[in-house]
């Protein structure tokens, strides 16, 4: 079963993030009133993630984080839909919750620093957001997020 799509309110920026990080369709939404939010979760099909209680009986499908630790709030999420991704997909941009391509010919003049070449030209991916245009790779960056995700998975495992 795939993992559903989702709908992060305004307190759950850093889990949005996250979501897409693992490859998750996830909207963060800023700004808008209550009927707001929870009429475009229903119009697109998502599931509402969301500390605030009477926002969350409004929607039609609702998860209600109670802790404000991302760590804690990632394995609320994990255990109402175990089918979450626990590995980076490069599929879904971060910062914006665009798809991400795969380069297929990167150029040097691509508007990004940082960008390991040598790695790049041994084979590396770069992938690039079709709405935003950041670029992403697997690095440090992506790494030490990995490992964040694995350790909370292991703390499932022991119970
Ligand atoms: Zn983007």
């Amino acid at each position: 079963m795939a993992s559903p799509r989702w709908l992060a309110d305004e307190m759950l920026g850093r889990l949005a993030r996250y979501l897409r990080f693992v490859g998750c369709d996830t909207v963060y939404v800023r700004g808008l009133t209550d009927a707001e939010i929870v009429e475009s979760a229903r119009a697109q099909g998502r599931v509402l993630v969301t500390r605030d209680r009477q926002l969350a009986q409004r929607a039609d499908r609702a998860l209600l984080l109670q802790s404000p630790y991302l760590e804690d709030q990632w394995r609320a999420v994990r255990a109402a839909y175990p089918e979450l991704p626990s590995e980076p997909s490069f599929a879904r941009c971060t910062e914006c919750n665009g798809r991400l391509e795969r380069l297929a010919d990167p150029k040097p003049d691509l508007p990004a620093s940082g960008i390991p070449w040598d790695r790049v030209r041994a084979g590396l991916p770069l992938y690039q957001c079709t709405q935003c245009s950041h670029l992403y790779w697997e690095g440090t960056h992506s790494a030490s997020v990995r490992r964040r995700i694995r350790s909370w998975s292991e703390g499932e495992a022991r119970g």
